[in-house]
């Protein structure tokens, strides 16, 4: 029978938490009525951790563990522990004890109220101040862009219904904005404050440089949220702009050689048309070279799970895992023989996105 539960925890040259995380999880976990399991991902660790992980296994049966070959980085880490989720509910928390995981039972009662994604807010969080302001603004800026307003977008503890994270193709620094990704495919999301602890061993594993990331996640995420689907609308809308500059010089070159201005006003106003004209071809032919990736990339709208639910012939609601909707409609679409509900409407396929 697999787990209910799953928990991931990504660990870099974490030697000195593990063993306590450890304990502390098969705490907590003993007022489970649940199966569960607990999946370490070492991210190419370079000390004990790993040596740990595998001495840890010899007397914990629930316990999972991957090794990276090098370090590929926490949102590697997380998604290869989502790969290898068997449980219906994944948890995601740090390994230096700064999450405590005596705050997943609240999380899942919360899930159980009705939504896909709860994820942790570190209400009063023990870290120094330079860290969290960046955070602050980022989390105001990701909530206000994507529409998925959240106060800690940057808490790793979280839980997931698994079928909302494992069709996520994630790269880069992205785990935080799984919600924001998830709420794409229509994935409920809410947040809890839950505790935070200062870290007591090791160090942490981000410097500055993490803020400029960030940011520049944002504004990939934006791409993606708002034109993934619609590309060439994105580059057609920057375009106006420059339309109205290639217009108003236009007219300008025009008056200026009507009414014999001076010569080099005239080359001027032609020259301005012409770059701002060309300014707008530029940005239509990247928007139809968009249109073109969006079919092929892995984040694009179209590789987005779409089946939540489908009645089949017999009548018998399937309610299958999104994998495997994503897998027969990328694979056998053709063989799916959707048929009308009880209501008399047909599932419509071709626009299940919502
Ligand atoms: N981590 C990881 N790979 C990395 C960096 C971090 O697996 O390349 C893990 C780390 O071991 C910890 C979690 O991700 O369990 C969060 O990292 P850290 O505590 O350094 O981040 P912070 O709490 O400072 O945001
Ligand atoms: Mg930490």
């Amino acid at each position: 029978m697999p787990p209910y539960l799953s928990i991931v925890v990504p660990l870099y040259n974490e030697e000195e938490s593990v063993e306590k995380l450890l304990a502390g999880i098969l705490e907590v976990a003993k007022q489970f009525d649940f199966a569960y399991e607990i999946i370490f991902v070492d991210d190419g660790s370079q000390d004990n951790t790993w040596a740990i992980i595998e001495k840890l296994k010899e007397t914990t049966p629930q316990l999972k563990a991957i090794k990276f070959r090098r370090n590929y980085g926490q949102t590697s880490a997380m998604v290869a522990g989502f790969d290898h989720a068997r449980g219906q509910i994944i948890a995601t928390m740090d390994g230096d004890l700064q999450n405590d995981p005596s705050d997943i039972p609240l999380l899942l009662t919360k899930l159980e109220e009705g939504f896909d994604i709860v994820s942790g807010w570190r209400k009063d969080r023990q870290d120094h101040f330079s860290r969290v302001l960046p955070s602050k603004i980022a989390n105001a800026i990701i909530s206000w862009t994507t529409g998925v307003r959240l106060h800690d977008y940057g808490c790793s503890l979280k839980v997931y219904r698994s079928e909302s994270v494992k069709s996520l193709k994630a790269y880069g620094e992205m785990h935080r904005f799984f919600p924001a990704l998830a709420s794409m495919t229509g994935a409920r999301v809410t947040e809890l404050p839950v505790n935070h602890h200062p870290r007591k061993y090791g160090v942490s594993k981000y410097g500055f440089d993490r803020v400029l990331k960030v940011f520049s996640d944002i504004f990939a995420m934006n791409l993606i949220i708002r034109f993934s689907s619609t590309p060439l609308k994105g580059f057609a809308f920057s375009s106006i702009p420059f339309f109205l500059m290639t217009s108003f010089f236009g007219i300008l070159a025009v008056l200026s050689w009507n009414f014999h201005w001076t010569s080099g006003k005239t080359l001027f106003f032609f020259i301005a048309m012409a770059l701002s004209g060309m300014a707008v071809v530029h940005l239509i032919t990247l928007g139809v070279l968009g249109e073109l990736v969006v079919g092929t990339s892995d984040l694009s709208h179209t590789k987005l799970p779409r089946y939540k639910k489908i009645i089949m012939e017999k009548g018998e609601e399937q309610d299958l895992k999104n994998n495997q909707i994503d897998a027969l409609s990328q694979e056998h679409s053709s063989d799916l023989n959707i048929l009308p509900n009880k209501a008399g409407s047909v599932h419509d396929d071709t626009n299940g996105y919502a």
